[in-house]
């Protein structure tokens, strides 16, 4: 009689055994999707819990990639907007976004707009974001858990009021020891800055600063990033002309495999549970 306990005993701890090692398998890999959306960044997150993230809204015209995308992904809950800096190419989807998903949080970096030339835009922006009872303005130092995945500020430590792309959310995203670091708009002199603080910036993917222009990614903050890839999120026939040629020059030299939205499409990268890296291309 024992004996038949034991093998039942032995029976289920295998079957248990099977079951945990599927749910192991079963789980979910986090997702960093930087998002096609013309002249603009949209940048999706979605950790293995199931939380949904997002960093930048792209501008008012290419919101509705942002909508169609989620919608692909059955997204009906947002968990938490991060808006690097209320530029319109940055903050510009963000109305469509408030009046078609749940948005359960919205940072920014709490930049002061009144003193801006009066632009409806950012009256709105002022009006519909600004004053919701979850929107907090983030500085350097802080943290956000999701799960395993933490959200880390390290950028903005005081705002310029004259230099709003200087000012923008730098924010550095690690999941099982994979590191992402999203520059937002931020210029040379703030990687300036955060070169002169002892951080570690080392990182696997980096959105570059500024889609690309010719005064982001100098050739210290690469190599202290020393990164895998970099993404440049940038519109093809840039009116501006970004990327600068000079920068695709110093990636290229720098031996950095290169991703670029209006060229690469979507540009997604996926953590899987054993800290692996994936990359995947080309989805629209
Ligand atoms: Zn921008």
């Amino acid at each position: 009689m024992w004996h038949g306990f034991t093998v039942r005993v032995v029976s289920l701890i295998i079957l248990l055994g099977l079951v945990c090692t599927r749910a192991v398998l079963a789980v979910p890999p986090f997702e960093v999707t930087f998002l096609d959306v013309g002249e603009g960044d949209a940048i999706y997150i979605r950790t293995p819990q199931g939380k949904t993230l997002l960093v930048d809204t792209a501008n008012p015209a290419t919101a509705g990639r942002i909508v169609k995308f989620l919608r692909s992904r059955g997204v009906e809950t947002i968990h938490a907007v991060f808006i690097t800096h209320p530029h319109p190419d940055h903050m510009g989807g963000i109305f469509q976004l408030l009046s078609t998903f749940k948005v359960e949080r919205v940072y920014d970096n709490g930049q002061p707009i009144e003193e801006m030339p009066r632009c409806d835009i950012y009256r709105w922006y002022v009006e519909s974001v600004r004053t919701l009872d979850h929107y907090r303005a983030l500085r350097s130092g802080q943290t956000i858990i999701y799960g395993d995945t933490k959200v880390e500020v390290l950028w903005p430590q005081r705002l310029n009021p004259s230099e709003w792309n200087h000012n923008s959310l730098v924010l550095r995203l690690t999941h099982r020891g994979r590191v992402f670091l999203l520059m937002g708009d931020a210029l040379a002199s703030t990687e300036a800055e955060l070169l002169r603080r002892e951080l570690s910036l080392k990182a696997d993917v980096l959105k570059a600063g500024h889609h690309g222009s010719v005064d982001t990614l100098s050739k210290e903050f690469l190599q202290r990033v020393s990164p895998s890839f970099v993404v440049l999120s940038v519109n093809r026939d840039n009116p501006r002309g970004y990327p600068a040629r000079d920068v695709l020059e110093r990636l290229d030299r720098a031996g950095v495999t290169t991703l670029v939205t209006h060229e690469d499409g979507n540009i997604g990268f996926l953590v899987d549970s054993s800290g692996g890296l994936r990359l995947m291309v080309g989805q629209r």
